[in-house]
């Protein structure tokens, strides 16, 4: 008999008991069947090995891995390919060079249509301007950028020259900017004069100009008229894209470059700590981007408009607007600005615009769109939708049945995918043809993928059980280190259990084995002896109709050890009627997870502190809930959100 861990790692409270089955047509057609875990399972290396034939190697592998010296490992080793030739060149030249690669609109209504045979002209003069400017091979070039076409021109250019590129959130201050730039020691900035924010031209130039001042690495910067926004202008530093690559020849062939040479340095959200710069080489990161793409969200290169509404700064633009659909071959939508500009209607306008059948997108949209209410996207002829997913943040089952109900019309599955900057790639996800949906559940490891929960001593808890998530065996898409700092990457990620990934991640094993999110274990609460996640008492308090979005942090507490203070938004219709509102959600919350769970102190607030990729940064909401002063808030989207929040503090306690 499976013995019990010594210790409750994570409680296990919230029950729900919804089952999804997949459409019937769906899963008659799905690219991947049930089959694929078996194959996995009997042999994970020959099945990523034939993953990665779907892409076009110049030289082949000798060795799928080489684990010869863990955590470093190496995928494909001996094997030679260019990533940008498999994402676009080798389209045209079998023939559909003709299709659609982005159907692009800009905030303000302006569009383009790139194929994919403009956009290999437009790399092939990309790629002659950056070696113009002394690009090498190895050399880092940073990209700051609006949402607009350049931006994945620039990076295609960067991976063609095997240059390997960073992309910083335009959102993000040149403090941010600076640090990136320094640490990964870039040569050339590309950016633009500015992008279309909320109905405004917002300016990216001057962010630059700060950055770089006296970091003599920097060599130029190229700049991307988009807004006509007057710009300070450096003479023999700066130049126009427009002049500058315009000009240039299209032809460029690409080489080949090894399986393992670095593509891009990501910097992690910084939601919990500062940023790091996980490194990503190419021939791995490319083959589980395109084989996750294709499996998860089951795309079909000739009949669906992909549409993953998310920022190409954070690594889910990385690898589902960029990598993964270009190397599929897909039509894929791209826009630029926020979804209430001009109106509350946007996205689902452009879903019926371009008949988009899978949207992929953040829970925190989600619950913004529960807060607008129902009315606005049903104003949309959404049925072009087949399936739509979920990243980012746990899914709080009661924002998984509205996504569903009001977006997927009841008929789409809904993926929700756990992964991570620096597992490149999709990690844990539902299969769409196969899978029977729970809501709130990540569900299963997907095949060629070896996750578990594990307790604190690193032993797997039994199905019903709650612990750590670790990943047990290398994968192709993983990081390789951080950048320049080897020390940091073992003691971060492979010190807590010996010989396992630790994701940082606390998640449960449901009584069929399936996997529950609970959101980051520095998140997780000590009441009163009790662990308790954040995301259970969070999706307790959205499953109230009257809330939208709730975050939850444990405060220190005389009594208790930690008390748990929630910050929650309302649901555009409720009404807040103070302190028996924070009453009846109260009992809500002890209802359905028992007392042990209730908040100690609820309040409803306007807004909630989020990255710009729409992360809850809950460290900023635990410094309110104990009065302290705050710690960094360089990334974070608004900053006056905190200002907000902390008007509501007195009143409440
Ligand atoms: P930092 O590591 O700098 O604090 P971050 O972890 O927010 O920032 P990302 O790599 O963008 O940076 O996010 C990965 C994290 O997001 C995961 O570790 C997990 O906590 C959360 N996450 C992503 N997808 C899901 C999901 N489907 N369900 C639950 N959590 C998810
Ligand atoms: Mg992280």
């Amino acid at each position: 008999m499976a013995q019990e861990p010594p210790t409750e790692t994570l409680s296990n409270l919230l029950q729900e008991s919804r089952r999804f089955a997949p459409p019937a047509e769906l899963a008659a057609a799905a690219n991947v069947t049930e089959a694929a875990y078996g194959e996995a399972a009997a042999d994970r290396l020959a099945f990523w090995e034939k993953q990665a034939e779907r892409l076009h190697w110049n030289t082949k592998w000798d060795n799928a891995l080489d684990w010869s010296n863990p955590p470093f490992a190496k995928w494909f080793t001996g094997g030679q390919l260019n990533v940008a030739y498999n994402c676009v060149d080798r389209h045209v030249e079998a023939g559909n060079g003709d299709k659609v690669a982005y159907h692009w609109e800009g905030e303000p209504g302006d569009t383009r249509t790139i194929t994919y045979a403009d956009l290999k002209r437009e790399v092939g003069k990309a790629a002659n301007a950056l070696i113009e400017l002394g690009v090498n091979k190895g050399d880092r070039v940073a990209i700051y950028m609006p949402m607009i076409p350049e931006t994945v021109i620039a990076m295609l250019a960067c991976a063609r020259l095997g240059a390997p590129h960073t992309v910083v959130f335009g959102g993000f201050s040149s403090d941010a900017l600076r640090n990136r730039i320094e640490d990964c020691g870039a040569h050339i900035v590309i950016t633009a004069d500015g992008g279309y924010r909320r109905g405004a031209a917002s300016a990216l130039k001057p962010a630059v100009d700060e950055a770089i001042e006296g970091l003599d690495h920097v060599r130029n910067v190229l700049v991307v008229r988009r807004t006509g926004q007057d710009v300070a202008w450096t003479d023999g530093r700066d130049l126009w894209w427009h002049e500058f690559v315009d000009g240039q020849s299209e032809e460029h062939e690409a080489q080949p470059h090894d399986a393992e040479h670095p593509l891009y340095v990501m910097y992690t959200s910084g939601t919990t700590a500062k940023p790091k710069g996980i490194l990503h080489t190419s021939g791995g990161y490319l083959t589980q981007v395109s084989w996750t793409h294709h499996a998860v969200f089951d795309l079909k290169p000739d009949t669906d408009v992909f549409w993953t509404a998310a920022d190409i700064g954070w690594v889910t633009g990385h690898s589902y607007i960029v990598y993964g659909p270009l190397s599929n071959g897909a039509t894929s939508v791209m826009y630029e600005g926020t979804p209430d500009t001009p109106h509350k209607g946007r996205w689902w306008e452009l879903v019926e615009k371009y008949k988009v059948t899978i949207l992929y997108c953040a829970p925190t949209a989600i619950r913004t769109f529960m807060k607008w209410g129902t009315e606005i996207p049903a104003q949309h002829d959404l049925s072009s939708l087949r399936l739509l997913g979920s990243v980012g943040e746990p899914i709080n089952p009661e924002a998984y049945i509205w996504y569903r109900t009001n977006i997927g019309g009841d008929r789409t599955p809904v993926v929700d995918t756990w992964w991570q900057t620096e597992t490149g790639a999709l990690m844990i996800s539902p299969l769409p043809g196969v899978t029977h949906g729970k809501p709130g559940a990540a569900m299963r490891p997907l095949p060629g993928i070896d996750a578990d929960v594990v307790d604190d001593q690193g032993k797997p808890v039994p199905d019903g059980g709650g612990g750590f998530l670790v990943v047990k065996e290398p994968w192709p898409s993983m990081l390789r280190t951080i950048w320049g700092d080897d020390e940091r990457y073992v003691k971060t990620y492979w010190s807590r259990f010996d010989g396992l990934y630790f994701a940082g991640d606390g998640a449960k094993k449901d009584e069929d084995g399936d996997l529950w999110l609970l959101g980051r274990v520095d998140d997780v609460m000590l009441v009163s002896g009790h662990n308790i996640s954040t995301t259970e008492v969070e999706s307790a308090l959205v499953s109230n109709p009257k809330v939208a979005e709730a975050a939850v942090v444990g405060a220190t507490d005389p009594t208790t050890t930690q008390a748990i203070v929630a910050f929650v938004i309302l649901r555009g219709d409720s009404i807040d009627d103070g302190d028996a509102l924070v009453a009846e959600l109260r009992d809500h919350v002890a209802r359905h997870l028992g007392p042990i769970a209730k908040p100690r102190q609820i309040m409803i607030v306007p807004e909630l502190p989020k990255t710009r990729s729409g992360k809850i940064m809950r460290r900023l909401l635990r410094d309110v809930a104990e009065h302290r002063s705050l710690g960094d808030v360089t990334t974070l989207t608004d900053s006056t959100v905190m200002d907000l929040i902390k008007e509501k503090l007195p009143a409440q306690k």
